[in-house]
């Protein structure tokens, strides 16, 4: 019920595109119904959980917040929405989020950006009203970063306590940074994909936000395993369960020296090295390494991810899913219209790049070098772990969270492709990676830093970020 109320009193945030009141509250009726008589409880009976509205919801419509799917209901649940409902979870509702999860900032769905809870801080408005250049005004907040934005302001403004977002470039973890959340982004393969609207299948994964590594980690325990219906997810067979480090003197840290771009906020890196320091200060080994593809980790995610895009949209035709146009002179019309109705300019966009990259003379030079240059950069990740190294420790994000009139410019756009920098490396390697809030900047906003880990070492990972928490 107090969640419920939050979620009406913050619904200027933005965070959620359909609230299932109605669901959440029989699921709570039952749950204390199994408490009061005694019964077993599931690991999540009665626990508040929020769900991004690009998974599949059994009888609750699931937009990606696009045009294309207003008003499909579908008819089963994603794999992690059953688990989460089998514990005894309560659904609280679908999360806003760009418009099928392309973007950094949760600006771009149909039904209107997301607000970071952060901007209504005592601090920061303070510190706004000596700002001279700031906007006043309804306009005057800021972008909770994305695409998982919706999630991200939902846990921060403790509408629920934990929330599903998706994360194929860092769309967990960059907007768990900017509202000052734990962001887990598992191991490709340690979380069931099936009923996640895809994006760039080889390197979505769906992600974990809340306030604490704890909660990650229950929620992970619940996710974790093979799912026949997502022939990429592996067996696991112990169960995730996270223990306390005592003492980091066995840890090695990595120190990406790549990832120290003249574009990070001195701010951030000067919180970065802190952190370092802090590990080192408690008998822990930290060395720097070298993992000398990054720079054409951008371009690369950027060909990989729009020609995936390319072949995952066919799908909407007007036909099977959502919105159909009323045009009917030809079928090719029909798909036309369907498509230039439905889909948002991003997405446009990213289809065309991804079919031009497909196209058959352009194949090898873009698609099948792009391949080779990811494999290039997941061995740079390999070598570094085998050069003895536990977990890296880098950046999140390049900057704190902007304010929305800031991020919509031209120019920020372009700048906003570069702040996946520090994330969606870590995507093509398939890796498992954490942001965890570490600090608030002068102007009172959070600050993250992020873990990466070896391939399935998430409890591993876990266990570090808890002790760094
Ligand atoms: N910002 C990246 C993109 O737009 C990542 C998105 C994501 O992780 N879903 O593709």
């Amino acid at each position: 019920q107090k969640c419920l109320s939050l979620i009406k009193k913050t619904k200027f945030l933005n965070a959620y595109i359909t609230v299932s009141e109605e669901v959440a509250l029989k699921q709570a009726e039952e749950s204390e119904k199994r408490y009061k008589n005694g019964q077993s409880l599931g690991d999540l009976d009665g626990i508040p959980i929020a769900v991004k509205d690009n998974f599949s919801t059994s009888g609750i419509e699931t937009t990606c917040a696009s045009n294309m799917l207003k008003g499909y209901v579908p008819p089963y649940n994603a794999t992690v929405v059953q688990k989460l409902l089998d514990q005894g979870a309560l659904l609280m509702g679908k999360t806003n989020l760009d418009e099928f999860a392309m973007g950094s900032g949760s600006t771009d769905g149909v039904f209107g950006p997301v607000k970071n809870p952060w901007s209504y801080s005592k601090q920061y408005r303070e510190k706004r009203k000596q700002n001279p250049h700031s906007e006043s005004g309804d306009s005057d907040w800021l972008i909770t970063g994305g695409s998982s934005g919706g999630s991200a302001a939902a846990v921060s403004a403790f509408t629920c306590y934990a929330a599903l977002g998706s994360d194929t470039g860092g769309s967990t973890r960059n907007p768990a940074a900017h509202c000052g959340l734990v962001g887990f982004k598992p191991s490709y393969g340690l979380i069931s994909r099936h009923g996640l609207i895809p994006l760039v299948n080889s390197m979505d994964v769906p992600g974990i936000l809340t306030r604490y590594v704890d909660d990650a980690a229950i929620v992970l325990g619940v996710l974790a395993g093979h799912d026949p219906k997502d022939s990429t997810t592996v067996p696991i067979n112990k169960p995730l369960v996270l223990s306390s480090l005592e003492d980091v003197s066995k840890l090695c840290i990595g120190i990406p020296k790549e990832y120290l771009v003249p574009e990070l906020s001195s701010e951030i890196q000067s919180l970065w090295s802190r952190a370092a320091d802090l590990f080192e200060s408690e008998g822990a080994k930290v060395i720097e390494v070298s993992l000398p593809h990054t720079s054409y980790s951008i371009v690369c995610y950027h060909v990989l991810c729009t020609s995936e895009v390319a072949s995952n949209m066919a799908r909407f035709d007007g036909l099977q899913y959502g919105h159909r146009c009323d045009i009917d002179v030809s079928t090719e019309a029909m798909y036309a219209a369907t498509r230039r109705e439905g889909f948002n300019d991003v997405v446009r966009g990213r289809i065309l790049s991804g079919n031009f990259f497909l196209l058959k003379e352009n194949y090898e030079n873009y698609f099948v070098k792009a391949q080779k240059v990811r494999r290039l950069i997941a061995n740079d990740f390999v070598n570094a772990f085998n050069s003895g190294v536990d977990v890296l420790l880098t950046p999140t994000t390049l900057s704190e969270a902007v304010p929305y009139l800031e991020f919509i410019k031209e120019d920020n756009r372009t700048r906003s492709a570069q702040d996946d920098i520090f994330t969606q490396a870590v995507n093509m390697a398939g890796l498992p990676a954490v942001n965890i809030p570490i600090a608030l900047s002068n102007q009172g906003l959070p600050i993250g830093l992020q873990f990466i880990g070896r391939a399935f070492c998430d409890q591993q990972l876990l266990t570090v970020a808890k002790w760094f928490e």
